[in-house]
């Protein structure tokens, strides 16, 4: 029988496996940690009943993932669950803006820029499975919609900067800035509207649910499919050298390009590990969980509503934050993400005491604490927040590191975003996914189409494995 080895349980390992295995292939998983999932992983982190998300929480790009929906995954328990509002975008003396699943609720929220919002995001959102379907895929393939694609990419290359001022309400702008700052890179640089524009069009078409019991619902869910395909997963196996890995037939490395470096040495080509060595990071993430009493107190309680909540301030204000960030400084005020999974998802909660996850943009390996600055920045639009916090747990980018091997200097979108990675990661190939050893393909974050809990990048490079394996 053939046979695989899959490096990695992360959502793009898994779906890996999980595609080689309903090919009849014989898959082994090693994970290095104790438990599976790597960025769906979800854990008591704060007080005893409080269930947190360690890492992905909202879920757009799972929800629409072209491959995860094409199986069953309900069958295996996997739920999402929505907030009424997908994500609140609070503002200094000013009512919050909203993004709902409903681009007309959106719209009708956003006043003078309503019409403009819809103009945006109408045809966007309604051809979001054709786009996706494209952009999904490395770029090398010839496009299925080609017309949808032409339409999107003129937009899609402006800078965030550029983009935002379609809009002419603060409101608005900042709602867009704070999603177009998933890029983690700088808004004043092309292509940073692309993911912006992607997420919100996902979450008009799909929302931005959580998973029924926290996101480890999506890894356990892909195990179990692959479980009954055949195949395993072995925790606790750090795969450091070529000789950790079983002889199989293919391998498949859910790891970060240094780490697959390491692990396949003088067998990679030159050209490809001098490529590998030139991948870029982003900058890195501070998270910190809190166990609060009685929800927060937001001064608009339409955010109490929400999933999540983009705590930034104007697009002004997100757009200087994420340079210094880009630039290794450390910004007073730092771009925070913060998430309520209880609301769409009761079960997170123990009686009134409720799991908040948050985490703001750092410096890439900064060693500071930013517990108190992401404290502030939630205080300063629910004030009152701190006297209703019970615990707290903070993790530095070292410690997301120590934690996940892929989150390079805190690093949690598997590379830069820059003008390249956006697209052409982790290097100009026509088969990115191939490490330039026979049979061995990099499956991570750090591959098209980059970071999310959407098992694309998985999926596509075990499509190149059983290329491969038809070539006998
Ligand atoms: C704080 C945070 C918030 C996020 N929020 C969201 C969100 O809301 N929505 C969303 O879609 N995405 C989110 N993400 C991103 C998402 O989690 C990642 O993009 C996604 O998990 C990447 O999947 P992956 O399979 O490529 O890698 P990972 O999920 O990182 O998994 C890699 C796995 O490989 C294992 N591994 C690495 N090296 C080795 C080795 N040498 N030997 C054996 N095992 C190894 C790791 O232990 C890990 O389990 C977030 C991430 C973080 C950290």
């Amino acid at each position: 029988m053939t046979t695989a080895v899959v490096v990695g349980s992360g959502p793009n390992g898994l779906a890996a496996a999980v595609h080689l295995a309903r090919n009849g292939v014989d898959v082994q998983v090693l994970e290095a940690a104790d438990t599976i999932g790597g960025g769906t992983r979800s854990a008591e982190l704060t007080l005893p009943g409080l269930l947190h998300d360690e890492c992905s929480a909202f879920h757009p790009m799972g929800a629409g993932s072209p491959y995860l929906q094409t199986l069953d995954l309900a069958r295996h328990g996997l739920r999402w669950r929505w907030a009424d509002v997908d994500c609140a975008h609070p503002l200094d003396g000013a009512d919050a803006a909203l993004l709902h699943r409903s681009i007309g609720e959106t719209a009708a929220g956003l006043g003078a820029d309503g019409k403009r919002w819809r103009q945006m995001f109408g045809s966007l959102s309604a051809n979001f499975d054709d786009l996706a379907a494209d952009l999904m895929r490395p770029i090398a393939n010839i496009p299925r919609h080609p017309l949808k694609l032409a339409s999107f990419g003129p937009r899609a290359l402006l800078p965030a900067t550029v983009a935002a001022r379609w809009w002419r309400t603060d409101k608005a702008q900042a709602l867009f800035g704070g999603v177009a700052a998933h890029a983690y890179y700088r808004l004043d640089r092309p292509a940073t509207s692309a993911v912006g524009m992607m997420i919100v069009a996902a979450g008009h078409r799909y929302g931005w649910p959580v998973a029924e019991g926290g996101s480890q619902a999506i890894a356990n869910a892909l195990v179990a499919e692959l479980e009954e395909h055949g195949g395993k997963v072995t925790t606790g196996v750090r795969v450091r050298d070529w000789a950790d890995i079983p002889a199989a037939d293919v391998v498949l490395l859910d790891v970060a390009p240094a780490a697959a470096l390491g692990i396949l040495g003088s067998r990679m080509p030159d050209r490809v590990a001098r490529a590998y060595r030139r991948f870029k990071h982003a900058p890195g993430a501070f998270k910190v969980d809190y166990a609060v009493e009685g929800g927060i107190p937001w001064a608009d309680p339409a955010c109490g509503r929400a999933g999540t909540v983009h705590l930034g301030g104007s697009f002004a204000e997100i757009a200087q934050a994420e340079k210094d960030v880009a630039a290794g400084r450390m910004p007073a005020r730092p771009f925070t993400l913060l998430g309520q999974q209880h609301v769409a998802d009761p079960s997170r909660s123990h009686g009134d005491l409720h799991p908040i996850y948050a985490y703001a943009h750092v410096p890439h390996g900064y060693t500071g604490d930013a517990t108190a600055a992401v404290t502030a920045q939630i205080e300063r639009f629910a004030p009152g927040f701190r006297d209703r916090i019970r615990a707290t747990a903070s993790s530095s980018p070292a410690q997301l590191a120590a934690a996940n091997p892929n989150y390079v200097g805190g690093d949690i979108i598997g590379g830069a975003n820059n003008e390249t990675q956006v697209v052409l990661r982790p290097r100009i190939a026509l088969d990115p996914y191939a490490t330039g050893v026979p049979g061995t393909y990099l499956c991570s974050a750090s591959t098209p189409p980059g970071a999310g809990a959407h098992g694309m990048c998985g999926y596509n490079a075990a499509e190149s494995a059983l290329k491969y394996l038809r070539r006998g």
